[in-house]
């Protein structure tokens, strides 16, 4: 009998990546294989294309969810589920994460705590090329599948995974990666560090820079718990259009044709003295820049755009710190650590999907990994949100 194969693409050089067959791995007794029913396009992922010289060969796609397969004998003992014992025909939703357990940082604050562990294995992730070890992202080794743009991936042990109902759709299930990453950067003004009591509740008003899809989520759950205000900036008419419509956001204000000062001043106003809440999902280095000085002293900054030199220009930015950090004594945090508990939460959210309407987040739906990198040379237009591959049954 002909061995079983599925399709990967992988990537080869700048805005390329060649489609590559391989066998279906057999599941060692710890791990399983799904079988990809959906996978979303992140800003990460494009950027990993963008760049000059491409980490290839290899699989992308950390935002992804799919049906079981095959699971090895023990699998239940290695994947940690949420949503109880695991069997083939489920649907899982991924955490994109694998962390040692064992470095100073996994020690310190926790086994799962993704972003910080010093030898954080990432689905996808285009930067493990280590051969000694099977959870790598060289396609050619065995397993293989080891990311989102596949129609396979091996879940590794370690792995946590969440049970995504029947009837959820799962181009809602696999935005659960960004989804998580919204609910991290709100959770992280929930606590007020240095206990001046000024974290966020029904009084604060909250600025959310960029329009993009995490921006547009971490709208909806300020709106849900009841902020105050919600203000969403960007430069383009047609994603704060999506954001009013989405979020319900109370100002979806375009600040193209401001300058920075304008800016700043146009949100002191709305704001009446500075934003609460200032969270920054816009990745070019002058919205941080611009987003401290509209954050209100004891506020809360969080940057969560900048999460890479994508213009690959190296810009630096300089800021007055006497009087935009020293002065305002804000509270400046980011997004990379995140937690499988934080994941959970926002599973949670997505699974109001009926009452809040998340797909329309997707504004590029296809079916094919060949249509990956048409739909990435789409992502800087006016009309992208979030581009979704569901492959067809
Ligand atoms: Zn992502
Ligand atoms: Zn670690």
């Amino acid at each position: 009998m002909a061995e079983k194969t599925g399709r990967i693409a992988v990537n080869t050089g700048y805005y390329a990546m060649d489609i590559k067959e391989y066998p279906i791995p057999e599941p060692r007794e710890d791990a399983m294989v799904i079988k990809i029913e959906t996978f979303c396009i992140c800003g990460s992922d494009q950027h990993f294309v963008r760049v000059e010289t491409p980490h290839a060969p290899g699989t992308e796609g950390h935002e992804f969810m799919g049906r079981i397969v095959s699971m090895g004998s023990r699998a239940n003992e290695f994947i940690h589920s949420y949503g109880g014992e695991l069997k083939v025909g489920d649907r899982v939703a991924v955490y994109p994460h694998i962390t040692c357990g064992k470095c100073d940082p996994c020690m310190t604050y926790g086994d799962g705590v993704c972003g910080i562990c010093d030898n954080d294995y990432i689905y996808g992730g285009v930067f493990d090329q280590n051969e000694s070890t099977i959870m790598n992202n060289i396609p050619d080794q065995w397993p293989h599948f080891k990311g989102g743009f596949s129609e396979y991936c091996y879940i590794f042990p370690g792995t946590y995974v969440w049970k995504v109902p029947d009837d959820m759709p799962g181009e809602i299930a696999a935005l659960l990666d960004p989804c998580a990453v919204a609910m991290r950067a709100v959770e992280q003004v929930l606590t007020p560090i240095g206990g001046t009591g000024e974290g966020f509740s029904t009084t604060s008003r909250c600025l959310v820079i960029g329009a993009g899809a995490i921006s547009i989520m971490t709208a909806m759950i300020l709106k849900q718990m009841g902020a105050k205000q919600v203000i969403i900036t960007d430069f383009l008419d047609e994603k704060l259009a999506k954001a009013k419509e989405i979020a319900n956001v109370d100002v979806a204000l375009n600040t193209s044709k401001m300058t920075t000062e304008e800016r700043i001043a146009k949100i002191k106003e709305l704001t009446e003295g500075g934003a609460h809440i200032v969270i920054n999902g816009a990745n070019h280095p002058s919205s941080c820049v611009e987003g401290l000085q509209m954050v209100r002293k004891c506020g809360y900054y969080v940057e969560i755009g900048n999460a890479a030199d994508f213009g690959g220009a190296g810009i630096m930015s300089e800021i007055n710190i006497p009087s935009v950090v020293f002065e305002k004594n804000a509270h400046i945090t980011s997004v990379i650590a995140n937690t499988p508990q934080c994941f959970d939460r926002a599973f949670d959210f997505l699974k109001r999907y009926k009452e809040l309407p998340f797909e329309k987040l997707i504004t590029h739906r296809f079916t094919k990994l060949e249509e990956i990198i048409p739909v990435m040379k789409k992502m800087r237009d006016a009309d992208f949100i979030k581009g979704v591959c569901t492959f067809e049954e």
